[in-house]
């Protein structure tokens, strides 16, 4: 379609969908040179202001976006870049224009709950051996949401049963969901599938009244995001936090006394901290991190220059996971580097896709830094044997 083929009608549907508007763009650039994954956001949002339909529902760059916000960020007009893209999105979604990795996502969550090919029925084994109760009627404080990355992945399952150990050791009451947790939901989302992501959050709504859940603590901050952004647009919800604010809230009331950890020959281990965007940008949390990191003796904290709100993306958001375009590589070897930079032996974090991101990263770019979830941290330093070894 060529672009002096005006139609504003395009716009209103955009910024319809979306609750926000194009129009006070005025095309600086600034997102497209700030954006660490290559997306050509100037021309989108060109697109959209013209009315040009088929160029924008076509470029797939749209599905290259890992919604992290940065450009948002350094946006002088304050456009609100991630939800534009997102209806552009919706509209792809609809022209079948989804790239065919995403989909075969989406069939999973479908067919199995989940994107990563695991059964339904083992998507509590990750518990195992954890003595840990399923939610019922009969109501624990806590109850947490695993996530479909922490219950399938055999790595990142080593996170859930982190979180679990440490509350434990904190004398919570706890329980998880087991077989009845089912996908929270941001692939769809994020896919722009509208109709099953309405299905899906009904249901999982439903599940979380029926299993008497008053407090939901999510491990991955895009459960979160989730959970706090579009579920309540759906029903009423239950208050949900990310594990990082309970247990900080633990250790400044004294219910976690973290031992000593050090490198194999006893050494202090200096450590820099990663802030996922869902957690950072998203929702603020910056400190509560920090603060269960630096109550761990042993550990010296140490900033990368890019740190919290300015924090480079590990390029896992927006789908990223499963989009399989190239992108993700990008943005966390950049940021790997940026970590090597400091000397540091440890990058902690505390989003399993980050995880998952920097240590396939660190193993191609042959750095040497260990990759640690704080609750993995926190973990080893709540057991007798704290070393690195
Ligand atoms: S930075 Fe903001 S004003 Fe500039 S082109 Fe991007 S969206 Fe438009
Ligand atoms: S990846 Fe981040 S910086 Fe790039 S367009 Fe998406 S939200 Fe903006």
């Amino acid at each position: 379609m060529s672009i002096l083929s005006f139609d504003t009608a395009f716009e209103r549907k955009v910024e319809e969908i979306g609750g926000v508007t194009a129009s006070v763009c005025y095309q600086c650039g600034t997102c497209t040179a700030s954006c660490p994954l290559g997306v050509q956001v100037r021309k989108i949002l060109r697109d959209i202001q013209l009315g040009a339909t088929n160029d924008a529902v076509n470029d797939q760059s749209v599905w290259g976006c890992a919604t992290c916000k940065l450009c948002e960020l350094q946006c002088p007009r304050g456009v609100n870049i991630t939800d534009l893209l997102h209806s552009i999105r919706i509209l792809a979604f609809e022209a079948r224009k989804a790239p065919p990795k995403l989909e075969q996502a989406l069939w999973g969550i479908y067919e199995q709950g989940n994107p990563y090919g695991g059964k339904k029925g083992d998507r509590g084994k990750w518990a195992e051996g954890l003595n840990v109760p399923v939610a019922s009627k009969q109501q624990t404080k806590f109850v947490l949401y695993a996530g479909c990355a922490s219950s399938f992945d055999p790595r990142l399952q080593n996170i859930a049963r982190s979180v679990v150990e440490v509350l434990q050791k904190a004398r919570a009451d706890i329980s998880i969901l087991g077989e009845n947790e089912s996908c929270c939901g941001d692939v769809v989302y994020q896919i722009g599938e509208e109709g099953f992501l309405e299905e899906l959050v009904e249901k999982n709504i439903k599940t979380f009244n029926e299993s008497g859940v008053e407090t939901l603590v999510t491990i991955s901050p895009h459960c979160l995001n989730m959970f706090k952004n579009v579920y309540p647009h759906y029903g009423k919800m239950p208050r949900v936090v990310h594990y990082t604010e309970i247990l900080s809230e633990f250790i400044d009331r004294g219910d976690l006394k973290p031992d000593k950890i050090s490198e194999g020959d006893g050494e202090e281990i200096r450590s820099t901290y990663h802030d996922p965007c869902y957690l950072g940008r998203y929702y603020g949390i910056y400190e509560e991190p920090r603060k269960i990191l630096e109550s761990i003796p042993g550990i010296e904290l140490t900033e990368m220059p890019d740190n919290k709100e300015n924090a480079l993306c590990c390029g896992g958001g927006g789908g990223q996971m499963f989009n399989e375009n190239g992108n993700t590589t990008r943005s966390s070897h950049e940021r790997a580097s940026q970590a090597a930079s400091t000397n540091s032996s440890l990058l902690a974090t505390s989003c399993p896709y980050c995880v998952q991101n920097f240590e396939d990263a660190m193993k191609t770019k042959g750095l040497k830094l260990e990759v640690r979830d704080v609750s993995e941290l926190l973990n080893r330093s709540l057991n007798r044997n704290g070393s690195m070894v």
